[in-house]
């Protein structure tokens, strides 16, 4: 009898295990569930469209032909509402039950709604579907003013759209700088200058206390918790993800603000898997439970997750260091890793556009960021792949360029 694997999510977690699990084996029944009305599509470039910079064609990864083509089940504007894992069952919205014999949840997150007054207005946005960009994109077009909130990865996508569509506006941060936990004022400061050049402006110890509708319930301003007031026609809301679990209730399957995964993308409860962001998966690097927002983490996790359902026993392991660009300035920027976590960092500010930050736990890299000098990232990557240990000689990894081998043979010698 041949194996049935039931996939529910095609974000690229989703749909990299089923292209994964197709390879692997060609008699398996396999059906994707999503409760997007598209296939896949790139997440990372819908901000480029948004930006009116990109048609929509070169978004899309896949049309159904794509899933026909390898008869790959794809289910869109279908909705998982329960998993009963003890009779291997998914249901959906519409009453279907899919029974399966390995489950993969690859279901992402939803961005959080700001909890004021006046969010729910006309013209406030947030940020995670092509239908969201296709709203944004036609709300800034017309929009004449602005505000962002949520000084993170995403939120700095939204700023980006307002100065590429001509929208003055104003990026409420609550502390004093971009970013804050991975970049240091310093480093910060360059984002900020970056920003004000494309008439968006940062504003420091602010937020949003509530907003302003007008009668037609569209947003006309932000008062900040200052009672500072902003004027905005569009607002980009951009504080955080919650991660889709709801439909999980009652499965058995440990969360922690996600799904527990060991290293084999494996939960705890038999024959079901996760993959993609909405995993807390042991990171076998870090030596610690991680949680990764980024597309090539997601798509490995879903190519292990894949090989892993249809092995006899999960053979595969994810050991990943993971990496975030932002190209919306003319200087390059890269994260890596985990740079908000460890026990120390070094920096260092090469020029008015350079700037570097490594993150350290026990003497081991475990992420960073850079600004405008992106050729040493192969370097640290390395050195945070490999566990080199670096103590005692953390100056170096602020060094023009990083010399793996000399920190490994620097770490045998001891
Ligand atoms: C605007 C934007 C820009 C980004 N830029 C970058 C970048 O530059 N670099 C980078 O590395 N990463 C970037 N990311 C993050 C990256 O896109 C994500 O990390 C990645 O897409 C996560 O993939 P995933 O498959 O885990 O989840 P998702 O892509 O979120 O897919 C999950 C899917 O599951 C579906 N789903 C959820 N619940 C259910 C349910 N109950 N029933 C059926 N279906 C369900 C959802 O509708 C969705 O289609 C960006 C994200 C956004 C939104």
């Amino acid at each position: 009898m041949c194996a049935s694997h039931v996939i529910i999510g095609d974000g690229i977690a989703g749909s990299s295990a089923a292209e994964t699990i197709r390879e692997a084996d060609p008699d398996a029944d396999v059906t994707v569930i999503t409760e997007e009305g598209e296939a896949l599509y790139n997440r990372i470039l819908i901000k480029e469209f948004a930006k009116g910079k990109l048609p929509e064609a070169p978004v899309s990864i896949h049309d159904p032909d794509w899933y026909e083509d390898r008869d790959i089940d794809l289910q869109m504007n279908t909705v998982v509402t329960e998993v009963d894992t003890d009779a291997h069952e998914v249901h959906t919205h519409a009453g279907d039950v899919y029974e399966y014999d390995k489950l993969l949840v690859a279901t992402g997150g939803t961005p959080t709604q700001l909890p004021v007054d006046g969010s729910d207005a006309e013209g406030i946005h947030h940020f995670w579907t092509f239908e969201d960009a296709r709203a944004i994109k036609q709300s800034a077009e017309e929009a004449d003013s602005g505000v962002v909130v949520g000084a993170g990865l995403l939120g700095i996508d939204l700023a980006a759209i307002c100065g590429a569509q001509d929208v003055e506006a104003h990026y409420l941060m609550r502390g004093n700088a971009w970013w804050r936990y991975a970049l240091s004022e310093d480093g910060a400061e360059i984002i900020h200058d970056a920003l004000r050049e494309k008439n968006v402006t940062p504003v420091f110890d602010s937020g949003v206390d509530h907003f302003e509708p007008d009668d037609d319930g569209h947003v006309t301003a932000a008062i900040d918790p200052n009672g500072e007031r902003f004027e905005a026609d569009f607002a980009g809301v951009a504080i955080g993800l919650d991660f889709n679990t709801e439909f999980l209730r009652g499965s058995g399957l440990e969360m922690d603000n996600g799904i527990v995964v060991n290293e084999h993308m494996q939960t705890n409860v038999e024959d079901v898997y996760a993959a993609g962001d909405i995993t807390q998966f042991h990171d076998v690097i870090l030596g610690e439970r991680a949680q990764n927002g980024a597309w090539g983490s997601a798509k490995e996790q879903g190519s292990i997750a894949g090989s892993n359902m249809v092995a006899d026993e999960p053979a595969e392991t994810f050991e990943w260091v993971s990496s975030y660009s932002i190209t919306h300035f003319d200087f390059p920027f890269l994260s890596f890793g985990h740079p908000t976590l460890g026990d120390k960092t070094v920096e260092k500010k090469y020029d008015e556009g350079t700037w570097r930050r490594v993150a350290i736990k026990d003497g081991r890299v475990i992420g960073g960021v850079l600004i405008g000098d992106l050729a040493p990232q192969s370097g640290l990557k390395q050195l945070a792949r490999r566990q080199v240990d670096v103590s005692g000689k953390e100056e170096l990894l602020l060094a023009e360029s990083i010399d793996v081998d000399a920190f490994e043979e620097a770490a045998a010698a001891e």
